[in-house]
């Protein structure tokens, strides 16, 4: 009861519970932008094969309450202090967010607590706007289920561009299994990138606001027996990454933009980032990247955009908590953001 009084007036409270693909993550936050706790589980699929939906459910199936309670207690709360239950909604993979959302739907029955559903990449947009301070910039969400290029308008995140096929995370993932490289092949690929000299001949796809990496990953492929490996990463990793920064460029001159948000899991290369602030500031303008803490899934994102949620209302009937595995961005209405 002491902890319930000293909290701020109107202040909630939410626990958040993250099941999109390789990550279980749960998290309690507070409407104040406090992220109490942040506790997870990362599914390894074996060496060379990508994320296996049933055995990832399986995995995070059974780690699941030890990570909801380990989140709770290293907030300092029992599931009686918070205020409600968040969890992602989608998109992902359909296995792998039914282990979330029957979680989230179990503890908000059992203790009477309203069930939040979030979008996946509008929490990837949220921790990255409450961790940068960014107030109406130009979002770039880069990760393993996105390759977007947002702006918020009229109550929602509109789609200026995006990947037309495989996402910038699925690239370096895809071509990490096929060169040998530890899975996940991101952050692996950027330190032999930095050893890379000699650009390699690659092919850039950007079509209108669009770009293609599928392209890009056959033919990187291809030239893995006859390059050597840090010339071939930092060339893939240029290309893909200037493919990117151009749709974003244009996003920013027609739109009008100062700020820019880099989100998402590939947001943590140092690379990438240094393109982007290149890139604004030759505008005028400036470039920040989420915390590198919470770059890549996280519970900490969907509590925190549950907690901003719940406080202007929003929430669902256990009955409506069907999983959308391919719920798309500007689906979704943002009742907390003016613009
Ligand atoms: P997420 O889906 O947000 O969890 O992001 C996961 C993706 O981020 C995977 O495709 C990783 O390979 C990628 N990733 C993580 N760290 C880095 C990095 N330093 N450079 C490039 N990609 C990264
Ligand atoms: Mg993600």
């Amino acid at each position: 009861m002491t902890r319930e009084r000293d909290r701020g007036a109107g202040e909630v409270l939410c626990l958040g519970i993250e099941s999109t693909a390789h990550t279980f993550g749960a998290s309690v936050a507070s409407s104040r932008g406090e992220i109490l706790s942040d506790i997870k589980e990362v599914y390894r699929p074996p060496m060379g094969s990508g994320i296996h939906p049933r055995e990832a459910a399986q995995h995070h199936s059974k780690i699941a309450p030890k990570v909801v309670r380990e989140a709770l207690r290293a907030a300092g709360k029992s599931p009686e202090d918070v205020d409600a239950i968040a969890y992602s909604k989608g998109p992902g993979l359909g296995p792998v967010l039914r282990v979330g959302a029957t979680i989230a739907r179990a503890i908000s029955a059992r203790y009477s607590k309203p069930l939040i559903p979030i979008h996946h990449a509008i929490a990837h947009i949220e921790i990255g706007l409450l961790t940068t301070g960014l107030r109406n910039p130009l979002v770039v969400l880069v990760s393993g289920g996105h390759t977007t290029v947002a702006f918020f308008s009229k109550g929602k995140w509109r789609v200026f561009g995006e990947t037309e096929d495989i996402t910038l995370g699925n690239l370096l993932d895809a071509f990490g299994r096929e060169a040998g490289i530890p899975h996940p092949a991101g952050p692996n690929i950027e330190g032999i990138a930095s050893k890379g000299r000699k650009l390699i001949e690659l092919p850039y796809i950007v079509k209108g606001n669009d770009v293609s990496y599928s392209g890009l990953l056959t033919a990187a492929v291809k030239k893995i027996p006859d390059s050597k490996l840090p010339d071939l990463c930092y060339s893939l990793q240029e290309v893909a990454f200037s493919m990117i920064v151009e749709v974003s460029e244009r996003a920013v001159a027609q739109l009008e933009r100062e700020e820019l948000l880099l989100t998402g899991g590939v947001s943590a290369n140092r690379r990438l980032r240094e393109m982007f602030a290149k890139m604004m500031s030759e505008r005028g303008g400036r470039s920040e990247a989420v915390d590198p803490k919470y770059s890549g899934d996280s519970g900490a994102q969907i509590a925190w955009t549950g907690a901003l949620a719940f406080s202007s209302g929003v929430s669902e009937r256990l009955g409506d908590s069907k999983v959308l595995p391919r719920w798309r961005l500007d689906e979704v209405e943002i009742p907390w953001r003016r613009g």
